[in-house]
């Protein structure tokens, strides 16, 4: 079949597999590049929401870098070739992560499967050879089934208390527009703390203790966003915002329930299948990546995550005074942030083009589907059935 991409809103509902495999080669290329990395103790690592962004570059750096022996969980569909539809990116992510890691030696378990039911986590249990000493936590998800109640919670990305008015981009014009978005109820933040917050992380911890799976000392690793003012009232005050407190606020007590070091570790704003589907961050995300790249601080995912176990290797100051490793700090440094809301002010359609990085926010959301990359040959005719490397 030959792939196109189709894009709808903020999703594109097909991936390439050549591409999705020159995304994982190029992060694999990254790491081989540079220095090895050696946490003391850290040889297993459970990587849960391992097919793509953040978890996927972790799963990466814990294989490639660390030389770690992974098991990865996430929730991906296969092809459907009699529909016409191709598999998911993070599908064919997973199946280059394992040719990857067969062609050097590592070992890699892949699970397809919903993080938040038990089934799956008695699976990782079953299949665990020895203790897992890192459990990095990346799960991004619209809805979550509670596993004790069968009751099916959504998230929602909303404001908090009042109306929120803001300008962004349409993604399929990519032009600004204005938007308005009403106050989450008090349901809906339940329900995206139920999703997004720590609850299924501490269900996790719970789940490979008590099966005795879990190294004394271990580390756990889950990932948070803060944000600029911009973005505060949607994000950080927003509902997500009350998942992503609850999250931590869990990460803080597992560490007086449980022997382990748990983290939350506020990471960078990047272009994920998540954040493009956030209010305002493709228009934020924009006009940081401009100010970024001029001021050489740009990362990517597994720039992002190669730093965060550099500072793991360290071990020194890896907190700040709120208990959070800080990933986002130069995203937040006070000249990139003031620039920012300069540009904030100022953007219009006429030069959006001058202020902001609409053409890298566009390369890297086509990429995330393994589109508009140098070397893949997308008129070729390609297999989309990803294979059988999971269980
Ligand atoms: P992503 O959309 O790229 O990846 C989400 C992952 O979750 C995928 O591997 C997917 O398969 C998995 N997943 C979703 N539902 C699942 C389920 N039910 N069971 C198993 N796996 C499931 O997301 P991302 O942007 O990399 O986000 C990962 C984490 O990083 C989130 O906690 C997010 O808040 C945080 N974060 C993201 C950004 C950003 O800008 N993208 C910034 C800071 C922090």
């Amino acid at each position: 079949m030959i792939i196109e991409q189709k894009i709808k809103g903020f999703i594109c509902i097909t991936a390439h597999p050549a591409g999705c495999e020159k995304n994982v080669a190029d992060a694999a290329l990254y790491l081989a590049q540079n220095e090895k990395i050696d946490i003391p103790g850290i040889k297993n690592v459970l990587v849960v929401g391992a097919s793509a962004g953040y978890g996927l570059a972790s799963a990466l750096a814990a294989s490639f870098a660390l030389g770690a022996s992974v098991i990865g969980v996430a929730l991906e569909k296969d092809a459907q070739p009699d529909r016409g539809r191709t598999a998911t990116a993070g599908m064919y992510n997973l199946a280059a992560y394992k040719k990857e890691a067969d062609r050097q030696n590592k070992t890699l378990d892949i699970i397809i499967g919903d993080a938040f039911a038990a089934e799956t986590k008695e699976k990782v249990c079953k299949i665990a050879g020895g203790k897992i000493d890192m459990l990095i936590y990346s799960v991004a998800a619209p809805s979550r089934t509670d596993p004790e109640t069968g009751v099916k919670y959504s998230s929602v990305l909303k404001p908090q208390n009042r109306e929120y008015n803001s300008k962004g981009i349409d993604l399929t014009s990519y032009k600004l527009n204005d938007m308005s978005i009403a106050p989450a109820t008090e349901e809906e933040i339940a329900g995206t703390v139920k999703v997004m917050g720590g609850e299924d992380l501490a269900l996790w911890v719970d789940v490979l203790t008590v099966n005795g799976l879990l190294k004394e000392d271990a580390i756990v690793i889950s990932y948070s966003y803060i944000g600029p003012p911009v973005t505060r009232e949607i994000y950080y005050n927003g509902s997500v915002g009350a998942a992503k407190r609850h999250l931590k606020s869990t990460s803080d007590s597992l560490n007086k329930l449980y022997k382990i070091k748990s983290y939350v570790s506020v990471n960078k704003a990047l272009v994920t299948q998540s954040s493009a589907a956030i209010p305002v961050l493709p228009l934020y995300i924009s006009i940081l990546f401009k100010v970024m790249k001029e001021k050489g601080l740009h990362e990517n995912c597994i720039q992002q995550i190669y730093r965060l176990f550099k500072k793991l290797q360290a071990g020194e100051n890896l907190t700040d005074e709120n208990g959070y490793i800080r990933l986002d700090d130069f995203e937040m440094r006070p000249d990139v942030q003031a620039e920012v809301a300069v540009r904030w002010d100022q953007i219009t359609d006429g030069n959006m083009g001058e202020l902001a990085d609409l053409e890298g926010f566009r390369k890297d959301f086509l990429a995330i589907f393994g589109f508009g990359l140098d070397g893949v040959n997308y008129g070729a005719d390609v297999n989309t059935d990803a294979g059988k490397f999971y269980c």
